[in-house]
């Protein structure tokens, strides 16, 4: 069968192929009962070979860390060392059952304590628990746990949450279905949080503030523990969006800094495969005085065994069992392999591989807030006369970069948003910025072939805000 590569696996139905042998029937006939057998679903009829050829070749268009660089701002997309998935496959890990009891599962309850003491060593925090599954469900659980602290202090008052307007979109979201208030502060020139606006914001109504240090814009926010204190003051707690530790494992403990609870998302900091929405995982570390309200259960140490607890204000469970087991398994792999010095050289390498970038970047295009960065930076795609972002991120993929993310944060028009991670070496750094500096040529002499972008996929530019709105979701002939 010689059909275009982009061909359905409809297109490659032929009347009476199949691609399974069942052996002669042996036993009476009987009728599918009406109703089940649905042929209006027109199932393809397609061989062995022909599906095997056909999934092979779409796998091949795929585009993962293991084949390209990936510098998509805010998502950490680091190489995800394969011992990791050597670990997570290992039988007594991937065949236990979550309700054989404590009594045999001691290893898996083990590898969770061991990875809760990691964490809370690496974020400087009293407790954690790895119940959510994700960093958004980490900022549900924090902004609960906030909420639920107040209660108990018979403090009902308190139904705003502060975030700054540079924030991920899922700090608004996750307070507002907790139930709260979400109030965005402004940023100021510096592109850190505007303390006279923060201050004119505080009082009673307010329950915490929402902060992301490094913020989405990849800059440290040097008040940080001014903002806390001034929020203390006021009664509030402080949530820490732990997205962007890689650019503070082993330096900074935002623990001891003011933040009382923060998530970390195990798949961007501590490796996982994540793009495409596969499983994740989102610690939330807190204070002492948050401890008892940690969602449960989390891993504890009974003399010599190891147990599960629920913390005794808890605000529930996030998730079935115990979150996203596969998930915990190469977090505590990666932290082990990386080791105390490891985790500082992965912040340290992130640090300046965002910084060697920016520097070659910035020949060709504008930096908002241009001061040092931390492990990611946004650029501006507005390189020359009728040309954006979008232009310069289609071009990209021509030269088999993935773009990086684009129009966020937010408050930085023309968005760019740069992060490579610690984990690509000097050569990819180069190619990538020499691409990125031709591109900005190409803006200026010939812009339609930015336009025009891509050419080499197999379909090109694409209605993105049309399939939205109006998705085509079944095949239809
Ligand atoms: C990725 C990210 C989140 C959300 O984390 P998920 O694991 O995707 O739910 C929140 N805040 C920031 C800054 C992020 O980059």
């Amino acid at each position: 069968m010689n059909l275009a590569p982009e061909a359905l696996i409809y297109e490659l139905s032929s009347p009476g192929r199949q691609g399974a042998a069942l052996p002669v029937c042996d036993v009476p006939a009987t009728p599918v009962p009406a109703g089940l057998a649905r042929i209006e679903l027109g199932l393809p009829e397609v061989d062995e070979l022909s599906v095997v050829r056909h999934f092979t070749r779409l796998s091949q268009k795929n585009y993962s860390i293991d084949t390209h660089f990936y510098p998509l701002g805010s998502c950490t997309m680091k190489y995800n060392p394969k011992v990791n998935e050597v670990a997570a496959g290992l039988h007594g890990w991937r065949d236990t059952h979550p309700l054989v009891g404590e009594d045999f599962s001691q290893g898996a309850i083990e590898l969770i304590w061991k990875l809760q003491e990691a964490l809370r060593e690496i974020g400087g925090f009293k407790a954690v628990s790895l119940q959510p599954a994700a960093g958004a469900h980490g900022e549900l659980a924090g902004v609960f746990m906030i909420r639920a602290w107040h209660l108990s202090r018979g403090d009902s008052g308190r139904t705003k949450i502060l975030i700054p307007d540079s924030a991920h979109g899922t700090n608004p979201a996750s307070c507002t279905m907790a139930g709260l208030t979400a109030l965005t502060i402004p940023s100021d020139a510096e592109g850190g949080v505007d303390m006279a606006a923060l201050k004119a914001a505080l009082d009673k109504s307010v329950a915490g503030i929402m902060i992301t240090n490094p913020n989405t814009l990849g800059l440290f926010d040097r008040n940080i523990e001014e903002i806390a204190r001034l929020v203390h003051e006021a009664g509030g707690l402080v949530y820490g969006d732990g997205a962007n530790m890689n650019a503070l494992t082993g330096i900074f403990k935002p623990g001891e800094a003011g933040i009382d609870v923060m998530h970390f998302n195990l798949h961007k900091t501590f490796s996982t495969p994540h793009g495409g929405g596969g499983p994740g995982a989102g610690m939330v570390g807190c204070s002492a005085e948050l401890a008892d309200f940690l969602p449960g259960p989390v891993a504890v140490m009974r003399g010599s065994k190891y147990g599960l607890a629920t913390p005794a204000k808890t605000i529930g469970r996030m998730k079935s069992f115990y979150g996203n087991f596969g998930v915990l398994v190469r977090a505590y792999t990666y932290v082990r392999m990386l080791g105390a010095s490891g985790m500082r050289r992965l912040a340290e390498n992130a640090v300046l591989n965002a910084n060697y970038l920016k520097v070659l970047v910035e020949k060709a295009y504008k930096v908002k807030y241009p001061r040092r960065c931390m492990h990611e930076f946004v650029a501006m795609g507005d390189i020359a006369e009728g040309v954006h972002t979008l232009d310069v991120a289609k071009r990209l993929i021509d030269y088999g970069f993935h773009p990086p993310t684009i129009y966020f944060p937010l408050i930085v028009p023309e968005a760019l948003m740069i992060e490579p991670t610690e984990t690509e070496d000097k050569d990819t750094l180069d190619g990538f910025a020499e691409v990125l500096l031709k591109i900005a040529e190409e803006a200026r002499t010939n812009a339609q072939l930015l336009h025009d972008a891509p050419t080499t996929t197999p379909v090109g530019r694409l209605d993105e805000v049309g399939a939205a709105r109006n998705p085509v979701l079944c095949y239809r002939g």
